[in-house]
């Protein structure tokens, strides 16, 4: 195991935010997996199984179970941990910009896509090399004038090369569950049965260039721009982990999900070690089903059915209570689908957000992330 530590520019005066990475088997060694948690500051979940993981691999390293390399960031974003106001963590948003840390990182294709178009030949294998040489020139060029950008470009320099990109997150309150690409079912499903993940969401472009994205989607752009006489391999296997709720932390769980995680490492061929995962098939539905279901009125929420209750279009799934006036709404499932996830909150304005259920088939289009 060894420290990769590095220091973002400084925005104020006697004030250095410092971005802690730990690289386990040799540099440069292939498969490449790369898993990061804590980018939204304020989910703990992830940054707790990493700390476990991170005990997991230093143990197989010693063992000389080690075939590719791990690079892990406990705690992606030292920026949003800082942020508290009025004693509640505000790690989702950079209090400066106002921008959610899982967005607008570095668009690839698009910084390097012209370049590209005088470099690629018939050779795929060829031009993976030559993409990703361009990625990190790219990467190593770009401006950061502050630090949110900074750190954007940090975490993508050691990520960008990666064959296996896992960004851990969590939802308020969740069934455990992914986002990731169409690219890769096989490794969709491996990983979804690995950490016993009841629902995949995917998406090719889902919008707002959020981390996994970042990673997946240029390859798919450059795929398109450049057809077929200028073939460009699939991407890294990209994915955004939903370990659940924020508050279902506990060092019984991430050890877990820690060990299920070694358990994807295998398989991937990251790692020697059991490779055979515990978990059924999860749902694999596409994140434009998914639909949203917002309040009616202001007041108190309440739940009759937790997330992860298959439900069907009209179903009472809970109410909106106002007790000043005494009107009760009730809470209607808008699709047939899976209910997985609630807000955290149990109050609400009118129109806000109250939970989403996914469903087999799409419903939206555009911008498919909240913010
Ligand atoms: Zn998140």
């Amino acid at each position: 195991m060894r420290a990769l530590t590095q220091d973002l520019p400084s925005d104020a005066p006697g004030r250095v935010h410092r971005l802690g990475a730990l690289g386990f088997g040799a540099p440069g060694a292939r498969p490449k997996a790369y898993l990061q948690a804590g980018l939204h500051a304020d989910e703990m979940p992830g940054p707790l199984i990493v700390h476990h993981l991170s005990r997991l691999l230093a143990a197989a390293e010693a063992e000389g179970r080690l075939i590719g390399e791990v690079i892990l960031v406990p705690l992606a974003n030292p920026i949003g941990f800082g942020q508290w106001v009025q004693n509640k963590p505000q790690g989702r948003q950079d209090l400066n910009s106002m921008l959610n840390f899982n967005r607008d990182f570095p668009d690839l294709a698009e910084l390097c896509g012209d370049d590209l178009a005088g470099q690629l030949g018939p050779d795929p294998a060829q031009n993976r090399e030559i993409i990703l040489a361009a990625f990190a020139a790219a990467l190593h060029d770009l401006p950061a004038p502050d630090e949110g950008t900074a750190l954007r470009r940090a975490l993508m320099l050691f990520s960008y090369d990666a064959d296996h990109v896992l960004d851990l997150h969590c939802d308020h309150h969740a069934i455990l569950h992914l986002y990731t690409s169409p690219a890769h079912p096989t490794q969709t499903r491996h990983l979804a049965q690995s950490m016993g993940a009841e629902l995949a969401l995917l998406a090719e472009v889902s919008g707002g260039n959020a981390f996994d994205e970042a990673h997946s989607a240029p390859w798919h752009l450059l795929a398109q721009r450049f057809g077929a006489a200028k073939p460009v391999p699939p991407g890294p296997f990209a994915a955004t982990l939903e370990y659940r709720g924020q508050f279902d932390v506990s060092d019984a769980q991430a050890a877990s999900d820690a060990a299920n995680l070694m358990t994807y490492l295998a398989g991937a061929g990251v790692i020697q070690g059991p490779c055979e995962p515990a978990h059924p098939a999860p749902l694999v539905y596409p994140l434009a089903g998914a639909a949203e279901i917002t309040a009616s009125q202001g007041g108190i929420v309440t739940w009759t059915v937790p997330p992860g209750t298959p439900v069907t279009r009209g179903q009472i799934i809970g109410h909106v209570t106002d007790p000043v006036s005494g009107a009760r709404t009730a809470t209607c499932a808008p699709i047939d689908g899976l209910l997985f996830r609630q807000e955290l909150w149990r109050q609400c304005l009118r129109g806000q957000s109250l939970a989403h259920v996914a469903g087999p088939v799409p419903i939206r289009s555009g911008n498919l992330l909240s913010d």
